[in-house]
């Protein structure tokens, strides 16, 4: 990492872990990328930590003593919209979309590697300071170049009107709603179909794919919809917006 300057904070990460291998890995591996880590070694240190101090992010191990990840993410949420990664042990049954519905922003499985690891954090960091919530002004939603004008139900890309169906328009203004959260598929389908949901499930790919179409530069390799596979879809605003 270049040092920008002295002064420059580092970012506080509070990792959750009981396995001693990991958390000398992390301290160390996590200090020299720039952060400064507090270890908590079971799930009510995790609590008691996150309350007496302002951390930037949180790395969460679900298997911990004492109190899970999962209750440790529903307690840290309640008070806090700190950045969440979850891990989980490769053969854990782990239910990820109910992990990513309590709030956490992305998940890694170990064994991983510490520069994927770092990459995460700093893409779901990114998001979140690329994020600030949409502009909404009298009914309108910009996100990137991207402006949706709700009560004419009328959506631009850059100066380029699109046309929309109600159900994509709903999607992609939900989608929009959202910056930088992974968006599940069941939440989605709820949210936009409801009961009306009916026949295969293939219906919210297909909205996606025509979005994608309509919207990114290059619809193959959507950068602003992207797929959390197998949890749902992410609005993003790409670097160059
Ligand atoms: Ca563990």
């Amino acid at each position: 990492m270049t040092k920008k300057s002295e002064s420059e904070r580092r970012p506080q990460v509070l990792v959750v872990e009981d396995e001693e291998s990991f958390v000398d890995a992390l301290g160390v591996g996590l200090d020299r990328e720039g952060f400064d880590v507090t270890v908590a070694r079971d799930g009510h240190e995790a609590v008691t930590l996150f309350d007496k101090n302002n951390f930037d992010f949180v790395l969460l191990d679900l298997m911990l003593p004492r109190m899970s990840g999962l209750d440790v993410c529903r307690f840290i949420r309640a008070k806090s919209d700190v950045p969440i990664i979850i891990v989980s042990a490769k053969g854990e049954e782990v239910d990820m979309v109910l992990m990513l519905e309590l709030g956490a922003d992305d998940y890694v499985t170990k064994p991983y590697r510490l520069r994927e690891l770092v990459a995460r954090i700093r893409a779901v960091m990114r998001r979140r300071e690329n994020h600030e919530p949409p502009v909404c002004e009298e009914e309108q939603i910009i996100c990137g170049r991207i402006r949706m004008d709700i009560d004419a139900r009328r959506c631009f890309v850059g100066d380029h009107e699109i046309k929309l169906r109600k159900k994509e328009f709903a999607l992609l203004r939900l989608l929009l709603e959202n910056p930088g959260r992974v968006m599940t598929r069941e939440v989605l389908i709820d949210r936009i179909w409801g009961n009306d949901y009916v026949g295969d499930t293939k219906t919210l790919d297909v909205h996606i794919k025509r979005l994608r179409t309509l919207i990114e530069s290059d619809p193959k390799n959507p950068v602003n919809i992207t797929t959390v596979r197998g949890v749902g879809y992410r609005f993003e605003v790409s670097a160059d917006e």
